[in-house]
This record gives C-alpha cells, structure tokens and sequence, in this order.
C-alpha cells in the first residue's frame, strides 16, 4: 500500500517509500544499543522504512528531498536493502527524474544520498542540489568523489537557512551529522535523521548510536520538536513506518 500524500500551506508532499527493512549485518544492533535509555517495550528489532518526499508547490516547481539507497551494489548496500525504489515511486506519482528542479540532501549518509549519482551520473540532471556547508567540508572522501564531485555545478551550497523556493525552507539542523539540515513547509517538518525512531518523540533526550556529535542532536532535536509540537504541526520522517506524524494534537 503506497503512502498517501498531504497538501500543506499550498505544497503537495508525496511521501516516496524507497526501501523498508532491518539494517544488515554491518551495523546493526539491539534496540537497546542503538538508542540507550529508552523504553522500548517488547520489541527488539528495528524494521526501517527509507523515505525520500517529492514536493510539489502551487507553480509546479518540484523538490525532491533525500534521494534513497539507491541501486544494487550503491555505497547503502553494505547495510540497507536494495535496490531502492525510488525511480518506481517518482513514476507512480507521476514525475520523471528530468523534471526535479530542486534536490535537497538532508545529509551525507548512505541511504539518504546513494540515489543522487548513479553509474557516476547525475540522477538527477537538471536539479540544483542543496547541501550545507558543514556537510561537504565534513565528508569523507569517497563521499565527495561518489557523490559531490560527480554533481559537479549541481551542488548549490548553503550555509543555515536558506529557502529553496518560496515557502520551502531549509534549517541547518546539526548534531546527527555536521551539515545535517531538515525543510520546513508550513507546519511540517521534513526531519531527515534529526529522530530515528517514535521513541525519540517520547523523549527527544534519548540518544542514537550513529549520531556524530549526540549531546548537539539532543539540543537540536528537542528545539525543533518543541517548536513543531507548539504550533501543533506534522513531522516527515525517514525511517518511521507512517511518514507523517502531527505533534501536541
Ligand atoms: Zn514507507
Ligand atoms: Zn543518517
């Protein structure tokens, strides 16, 4: 069953489901590991959902945010399942990969950024693609040469908040990684990896194990989480299995 879409503040927002399952081998890890101190019921494993959105505001710009885990054999591989099924999800709703004219990487990792070069080309060749600064200068080199370098005059750096159309705006949201940045839509909030998992809407304070720096995740997670829950306003995750969540409704 497809994710249904939402319309806010004038924006359509399609969630595109690329992958779902537990992590591989390489890195994965009882719950309790992965985010300590949290109350994690009975369950012990961790199946993930990997979602990318396609934005779409009034004038038809789009903006596709996160692009997957990418195909057989991408640097996700090692850990997520692949091949992601992104291209089949942009068809479903009805937009080709020539189309996107905005891609917004929330951060560097594997199965957020496989999807963006593929065979060493752009996927996606007629979008500016925007990253922060603190990312691009934190990233490791086979990073920079599967992903930046490919891109070539595509990469658009942004340093904190920038908007990438009108109403569609990105905030620096450091701490899961240097550069990690998440969009803002009117009262949604497209999270990136800034909350992992539903127990960390329990209590913002619980920590991720792959979080780079995870006391300035905590300080960055509960600021936004405090400000979406005030205006009671939605989330879009990447990994939870429904994409969108409302907060203090
Ligand atoms: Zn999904
Ligand atoms: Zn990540």
């Amino acid at each position: 069953m497809p994710h249904q879409p939402i319309t806010v503040a004038g924006v359509e927002v399609f969630p595109l489901c690329d992958a779902v399952g537990p992590m591989g081998e390489a890195i994965r890890r009882p719950l309790a590991e992965l985010f300590p101190g949290a109350d994690h019921g009975d369950s012990d494993e961790w199946v993930l959902h990997f979602h990318c959105y396609l934005l779409r505001d009034a004038a038809g710009r789009t903006v596709l945010v996160d692009t997957g885990v990418g195909p057989e054999g991408s640097p996700a591989s090692s850990w997520a399942p692949v091949p992601g099924a992104l291209g089949a999800e942009l068809a479903r709703v009805g937009v080709a990969a020539e189309e996107i004219d905005a891609v917004v990487i929330t951060h560097l990792h594997s199965d957020h950024a496989s999807g963006a070069v593929i065979d060493g080309l752009p996927a996606f060749p007629n979008a500016r693609h925007v990253l922060q600064r603190a990312e691009i200068e934190t990233a490791a080199e086979t990073v920079l040469d599967t992903v930046v370098r490919p891109l070539g005059e595509r990469v658009h750096v942004v340093e904190g908040r920038a908007d990438v159309f009108p109403g569609i705006r990105i905030l620096h949201a450091p701490g899961h990684t240097p550069g990690h940045q998440v969009v803002q839509v009117g009262d949604l909030v497209l999270t990136g990896d800034l909350v992992l998992h539903p127990v960390q809407l329990a209590d913002p304070s619980v920590t991720y194990l792959y979080d780079d720096d995870p006391g300035l995740a905590v300080v960055t997670r509960t600021k936004l989480l405090e400000q979406v829950e005030a205006e009671r306003g939605m989330i879009a995750t990447a990994h939870f299995a429904e994409p969108f969540t409302r907060l203090g409704g």
